[in-house]
């Protein structure tokens, strides 16, 4: 035979390879509050998360909504790549404006000296906003006036022009200044928002006291050396313009979107990609140790799976795949040799399978369907048989692919007719991201609670399988009952 077998029956003398339900975590003693112990993790060479979870790259699943509520509450969405070049940097710009410190000047709403009260109070009320600069004609800040100043003069003098009611001393600061020094100083003067200027004290931006408060709030947030919100974003194996572009609009991690990454011309032009951009470039779908070995001299990370999702139909209809978590066992082996980060894609329907994962190997994982149900997630509810839905379809479903991106299964998308690799299918709606994220980690913190470990680097060490048979996992879900309120955190296959 032309390879390492004897005979075809010696082929059927096969490893065995194992997914989530086939293995549960062996319990240990432990002294670790699950509240305490910590998801901090490494994604890929230079990006750290506090929450080891990512968005999937689908249409269903990842647009800048997603991506900002996934950078705020501490992990990171990846844009699909089903749209056009310029809409992608349109995407990543609004991730990371989310946030931004300092509202830049063309979205700062202004008022001129010369208009009267009313008409500036008018302004105010249409834009929302409480209060305003007042510029002249050259940018030059002259006072601020906000609803307060304006209130007495609407009584008796509303045509009064705003330089007579504004406040006149008014209080800047310079283009570098940073969350705390803005909060100081607004506390200390007891004001709502702070002109930026430059040298020549012509407006360049403001910083108010809700924005800091919101940034406040998300303390845990994924965010890049300026304090921009981060983003990942999907590209095709050969799109190298969308590469760069993507690079140039600050993404912060690129992840080569191909079904099957192990295939020399994918790493070739992964590899070429990487060569040519500043962000991290991660290269997936891979499942084997031998593809991990083909791309840890430079990938900035790993995804695996080929075949786990649940929109997906790539096992069945290629008779091809790896079951997820002997492939991310079998990946880890070789990238933790490489200390380059592995992320497990697909196939997370539960809290425990997450914390499986990362049992097995995983620093990270990516999750579609446990998300596409969430406000967050692009398109609308609808309702079939009095019930909530949200639109979830794999990105290799024939709807998909149409759309574009059908490079990620190597199909051609002006194929008149597709071999699809994915469903198109609907999914319960949830709610918002935050409360299904909330459970996602606490019960990952749980698995790390029962095993003992308080930190990701010592669950992974420490994690022990058990193997489990038909039995055992029947009794593992609730039986012999009628579950009368559904949990938050568990819905019967
Ligand atoms: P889920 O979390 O829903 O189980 O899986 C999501 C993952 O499935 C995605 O991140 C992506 O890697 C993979 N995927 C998305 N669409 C398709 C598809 O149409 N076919 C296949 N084979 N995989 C898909």
């Amino acid at each position: 035979m032309a390879n390492d077998f004897d005979s075809f029956s010696e082929k059927l003398r096969v490893e065995e390879a194992l997914t989530f339900d086939d293995v549960l975590l062996r319990p240990k003693e432990s002294s670790v509050e699950p509240d305490e112990a910590s998801t901090a993790t490494r994604v890929s060479t230079s990006v750290e998360l506090t929450v080891p979870v990512l968005s999937a790259a689908m249409d269903t699943v990842t647009e800048s909504n997603m991506a900002i509520a996934m950078a705020r509450h501490g992990g990171l969405g990846v844009l699909h790549r089903n749209m056009s070049i310029d809409q992608m940097v349109e995407e990543i710009d609004r991730v990371k404006r989310a946030d931004e410190l300092i509202i830049p000047l063309e979205e700062v709403v202004t008022v001129d000296p010369e208009m009267s009260v009313r008409e500036a109070d008018s302004r105010m009320e249409r834009e929302g906003v409480g209060g305003a600069p007042v510029i002249n004609t050259n940018g030059e800040v002259l006072g601020i006036i906000s609803s307060t100043d304006v209130r007495p003069h609407l009584e008796v003098g509303e045509s009064d022009p705003v330089s007579e009611a504004m406040t006149d001393e008014v209080i800047t600061a310079p283009q570098d200044i940073d969350p705390r020094e803005a909060f100081d100083m607004m506390y200390e003067h007891k004001i709502e928002r702070v002109p930026v200027v430059d040298e020549e004290n012509l407006l360049v931006g403001l910083v108010t006291m809700q924005g800091i408060l919101q940034r406040r709030e998300f303390d845990e947030a994924a965010r890049d050396e300026g304090g921009h919100l981060r983003v990942g974003v999907a590209v095709g194996p050969f799109e190298l313009d969308r590469a760069q572009a993507a690079d140039d609009a600050g993404a912060d991690i690129l992840f080569i979107d191909c079904a099957h990454a192990h295939n020399r011309n994918v790493i070739e032009s992964a590899r070429d990609i990487k060569s040519k951009v500043g962000a991290d470039v991660v290269v997936g779908n891979i499942g084997t140790r031998e593809a991990a070995a083909a791309v840890v001299d430079f990938a900035d990370g790993v995804k695996v799976g080929i075949g786990p999702g649940s929109i997906c139909t790539t096992r069945v209809v290629t008779g091809a795949g790896m079951p997820q978590i002997s492939a991310i066992a079998q990946v880890a082996d070789v990238a933790s040799q490489h200390k380059v980060p592995v992320i497990a894609d697909g196939g997370i329907r539960y809290s425990g399978d997450a914390i499986k994962a990362i049992a097995a190997g995983a620093d990270a994982i990516m999750l579609g369907s446990y998300f596409a149900g969430t406000d967050e997630a692009p398109g609308r509810v609808i309702i079939m048989n009095g019930k909530k839905y949200k639109q979830y379809r794999g990105m290799g479903s024939v709807g998909a692919m149409k759309s574009g991106g059908g490079d990620r299964y190597f199909k051609d998308d002006t194929d008149e007719e597709f071999v699809p690799e994915g469903v198109e299918a609907a999914t319960p709606y949830k709610g918002t991201l935050e409360s299904e994220l909330h459970q996602l980690v606490g019960g990952m913190q749980s698995g790390m609670g029962y095993v003992g470990a308080d930190s990701i680097p010592e669950f992974k060490e420490r994690a022990e399988f058990v193997r489990v048979s038909p039995a055992g996992q029947q009794e593992g879900h609730p039986h012999d009952v009628v579950i009368t309120d559904e949990a938050p955190n568990y819905s019967p296959e």
